[in-house]
């Protein structure tokens, strides 16, 4: 590929994106570098960024088409429609969260236009990736938003608090899964005073728990996963383990007053851990927030972007929970793609270079064909 020095970035289209992949100050960090970055008019003002705002930080601003004209990266939050990028230079970088197992059909249009596309959300998890790893840091905004959109639909208060009128006991919170988005809802559950447990299949998440003052709740009589798991990811679980969980999980839920869901298994369904005969043991009024309801839902009857009431127990998750906190969302999405872009940036090609250990794992496809291993299984 020629020179990548010119960037541009796209207006989302996705329905109910409200994040873009640059900033004013990831634009000025690129320009340092040496980049020429190309804004699309309106691409900011879902996160209150303004076309000013990003002229003012060095980018051009105009048109789509004009926009991607010449480009030799495209940046995005979500996968862009191929059909916008006919102007690109030829072997041109598709930089965003890709979604390369939901979206395939804008994937292999990245193959056929000769587009080498790198999926983001393919970033190895080593550590010098983590400023780089766009999971991480939408996951735990998605977290924190979880707890926020659970509490403000419960109809009591989370502290306990000690009033002339009378005493209101703390609420109890449940987390399950406790990667990045669990262990912030953990905290933030924390935060607004309700008493947390939480529960994983990774053995390693034990001590987090207890870290952060949470009761951990665990699957003793059949092994989990052994410390991290797999690159700190979990896999599906055996027949025994789920029903071991299931009981485990009957007896607790009952007693819950906010239950938050975040399992997740790479490129699988999101596993299922609630069902709707465990709902109806819930109180009335107590209310689940599934953030798995993108990939399926960890709750049976979660229906995205809906309150669904079962059995007096509100069902709620959103499609894009990062989306519903747009400024700090493409803040830190905007600086994984930057610290990307400027770890592999290379004088003298005047652009990035990439390394086979990142490169192997982030890149679907380059020279007209579908490169990556885990989309040629
Ligand atoms: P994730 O979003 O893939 O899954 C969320 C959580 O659900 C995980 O903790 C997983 O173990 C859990 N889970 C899966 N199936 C379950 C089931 N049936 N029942 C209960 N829980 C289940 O995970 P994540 O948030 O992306 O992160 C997982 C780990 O990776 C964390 O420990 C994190 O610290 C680590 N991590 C490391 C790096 C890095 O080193 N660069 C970057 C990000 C995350």
């Amino acid at each position: 590929m020629s020179t990548p020095r010119r960037i541009a970035v796209l207006t989302e289209r996705a329905p109910g994106e409200t994040r873009v992949s640059a900033t004013p100050e990831t634009v000025k960090k690129l320009t340092a570098l040496g980049a020429q970055l190309a804004v699309e008019s309106g691409a900011g003002v879902s996160a209150s960024i303004s076309d000013e705002d990003y002229a003012s930080a060095g980018a051009s601003v105009a048109d789509v088409a004009q926009t991607v004209a010449g480009a030799d990266i495209v940046l995005g939050v979500q996968a862009p429609d191929p059909a916008l990028l006919a102007g690109v230079n030829s072997g041109a970088w598709i930089v965003a969260g890709l979604d390369p197992f939901g979206k395939r059909e804008r994937i292999d249009a990245y193959a056929s236009a000769g587009l080498e596309a790198l999926a983001m959300e393919f970033m190895p998890r080593i550590t010098r990736a983590q400023s780089m790893d766009i999971l991480s840091s939408q996951s735990n905004l998605a977290g924190y938003k979880a707890v926020l959109a659970a509490a403000d639909t419960y109809g009591r208060a989370f502290p306990m608090m000690m009033t002339a009128a009378g005493t209101i006991s703390a609420t109890k919170a449940f987390v399950m899964g406790v990667g990045v988005a669990g262990l912030q809802a953990i905290a933030t559950a924390r935060r607004l005073g309700a008493q947390v447990s939480a529960t994983d299949v990774r053995s390693a998440t034990k001590e987090q728990i207890l870290s952060l003052g949470a009761k951990p709740i665990f699957v003793e009589s059949v092994a989990g996963i052994e410390g991290e798991g797999s690159g700190g990811y979990a896999t599906e679980m055996g027949e025994e383990y789920q029903k071991a969980q299931a009981e485990l999980v009957s007896s607790h839920i009952a007693k819950q007053d906010i239950v938050i869901t975040t399992a997740l298994i790479p490129g699988r369904p999101a596993p299922r851990l609630v069902t709707d005969a465990q709902i109806a043991t819930m109180k009335a009024g107590s209310v689940i927030f599934d953030l798995a309801a993108p990939q399926g839902g960890n709750v049976e009857g979660t229906v995205a972007d809906q309150v669904v009431e079962r059995h007096g127990v509100k069902i709620i998750g959103y499609s894009n929970t990062p989306a519903h906190l747009p400024a700090d969302a493409s803040a830190l999405f905007a600086r994984n793609l930057f610290n990307f872009l400027s770890a592999f940036w290379d004088k003298e090609a005047g652009g990035p270079v990439l390394d086979e250990e990142i490169g192997d794992a982030i890149r679907l496809t380059k020279g007209g064909k579908i490169v990556n291993a885990r989309l040629l299984d």
